[in-house]
């Protein structure tokens, strides 16, 4: 499958790592939009959100538990975002799920 975060969890295209396990790797945005924007993705491609069911949604609560991991060590206490999204009119721009963690400024509400 022609998918650049399938090619990025495999090493196969360089990316700045952050964090590894069996499950997961994060690694930081080429156009970082704050301070700390870092992207989580499953190692198994799994398109978008909208593809999780109840047989492969412990990835989800897994990212999350490294995304707070992650916070942590960015010393985000200030407040952090998650975001994942999803089709087009979501922006998902890459068609394999992942998690943004942005931090080290004030986010805007509503995003644009
Ligand atoms: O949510 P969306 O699909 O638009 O996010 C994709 C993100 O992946 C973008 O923020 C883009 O900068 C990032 N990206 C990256 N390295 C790549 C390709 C995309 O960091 N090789």
């Amino acid at each position: 499958m022609d998918c650049v975060f399938c090619k990025i969890a495999s090493g196969e295209i360089p990316s700045t790592r952050v964090y590894e396990d069996d499950l997961c790797v994060a690694f930081k945005d080429l156009e970082p939009q704050a301070p700390v924007h870092l992207l989580i993705i499953p190692r198994a491609h799994i398109a978008s959100v909208a593809e999780i069911t109840p047989e492969n949604s412990a990835i989800v609560a897994h990212i999350f538990e490294v995304a707070a991991k992650l916070a942590k060590e960015n010393h985000l206490e200030n407040g952090w975002r998650i975001v994942s999204n999803v089709g087009e009119d979501g922006g998902q721009s890459v068609k394999h799920m992942h998690f943004h963690l942005l931090g080290g400024r004030a986010m805007a509400w509503p995003p644009g």
